[in-house]
């Protein structure tokens, strides 16, 4: 028997907004969802910031406030509680990108370490996340994916990289949290996935405590994770992976049209969505070795989890087994997981405004009307107004 099809229960979803806050939410996707909008805005907000512009208040005021946190992650935390209360963790995102010095990437490691004493405490926030690119420069994982030898110099702060991995995944061991290390470009990606395994490896003797990040949207993925549990099982360690379809598909697209290899990307959305499938019912058949967090906004992909856990005989709340979604999408997936019992985590990013941008702009560029999500934030936000009217 499959589960129940939860996912259209508004009042649940919506709990927690008040009717401005629902309101604020159905105007901004209105307004996201029209494509030349997105990209005109998208233009004017970068000119405006690079020039200083008095732009910053309007940026909180919309977009930042329905997709951030705040600027630190103590503004953060009224988000959290309140998410908390309906049983939904969250996994605080320090959002900035872009970033090529040392100073900035010692900056990202301590955030994240500090945010790691903040669960400690905390039982809301049992995940901690970064990105590779966070804590060191973009050319060095791309320089040693493609096998060229470092120079001494480059050398040296590739050390330092490797620190920063280390002292987050330590922290997270002594401090019994998960870290969930997100996936880039493909063409930075081998370098960090091989250190995440040396870091899985280290870290993960006695449970997963180090996830790896799997974009489904690339054809290899599957083999890679295969023949990455061949390995833990020869060296008795265990798996952690966040899967995910991926975020940059047009930049990889892109790059491969341009410099002529085969695009490392599936054929078609179909395919993509099979073979996130097919990773889920992998890591659902080798549930005792590799655990699981499902960073989707796609219902039928969550509705496929539930019915697999609900087949091998999983509690809703199994610890192995987390779904996630990022923080102001898909309350109706988020809330009505968690109101069963289910492990839900959402993603709070935050950072200053300037910096948060790049993010800001993916989720803007993701809810257009051409890629498509938008339709049904605006249909489950009309239908809660309605429903609110009738009371
Ligand atoms: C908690 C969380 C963490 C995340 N972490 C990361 C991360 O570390 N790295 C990262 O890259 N992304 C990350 N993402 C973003 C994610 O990869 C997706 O971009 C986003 O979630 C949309 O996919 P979906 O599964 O929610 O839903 P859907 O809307 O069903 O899928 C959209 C996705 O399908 C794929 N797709 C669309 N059209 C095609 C096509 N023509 N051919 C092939 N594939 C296609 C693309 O990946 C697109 O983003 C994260 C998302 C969440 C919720």
């Amino acid at each position: 028997m499959s589960v129940e099809r939860i996912f259209d229960n508004t009042e649940v979803a919506f709990a927690l907004k008040s009717d401005s806050e629902l309101e604020r939410a159905y105007f901004l996707f209105k307004m996201i969802s029209i494509e030349p909008l997105v990209r005109i805005g998208t233009a004017a907000t970068n000119f405006a910031i690079k020039a200083h512009l008095p732009v910053k208040g309007l940026i909180r005021a919309t977009v930042f406030d329905h997709f951030c946190g705040g600027v630190n992650e103590e503004d953060c935390l009224p988000v959290i509680n309140k998410m908390y209360e309906k049983g939904v963790s969250s996994v605080l995102d320090f959002s900035v990108e872009g970033k090529e010095s040392e100073k900035e990437f010692d900056n990202a490691c301590n955030v994240v370490l500090k945010i790691m004493e903040f669960s400690k405490e905390l039982k809301a926030i049992p995940i901690a996340v970064f990105k590779p690119t966070g804590f060191g420069r973009f050319y060095l994982y791309e320089k040693l994916g493609k096998g060229e030898a470092f120079t001494d110099k480059e050398q040296e702060e590739w050390n330092k990289v490797v620190a920063r991995f280390d002292a987050v995944c330590k922290k997270a061991k002594d401090y019994n949290i998960a870290v969930l290390i997100d996936a880039e470009e493909s063409w930075m990606q081998d370098a960090a996935d091989d250190l995440v395994t040396e870091m899985m490896k280290k870290y993960n003797t006695e449970k997963p405590v180090v996830y790896n990040t799997l974009q489904m949207y690339r054809h290899d993925r599957m083999e890679f994770l295969k023949k990455e549990y061949a390995k833990a099982k020869a060296e008795g360690y265990f798996l952690g992976y966040k899967i995910v379809r991926g975020a940059y598909m047009e930049k990889e697209n892109e790059r491969a049209e341009e410099n002529g290899y085969p695009t490392p990307i599936c054929a078609s959305k179909a395919a993509t969505d099979d073979n996130f499938n097919d990773c889920l019912n992998y890591i659902l058949d080798h549930i005792e070795d590799i655990s699981l967090f499902a960073g989707t906004h796609n219902e039928e992909s969550s509705y496929l989890l539930m019915n697999l856990m609900k087949q091998k005989g999983l509690e809703n709340n199994d610890s192995r087994v987390w779904f996630g979604q990022l923080y102001g999408m898909s309350d109706h997936i988020s809330f009505n997981l968690s109101s069963l019992g289910y492990n839900v985590a959402k993603y709070i990013p935050f950072g200053p405004v300037r910096d948060v941008m790049p993010y800001l702009i993916r989720r803007a560029e993701e809810n257009t009307s051409v890629a498509g999500q938008t339709g049904r934030e605006l249909t489950l936000l009309t239908k809660e107004k309605k429903r609110r009217k009738k009371l």
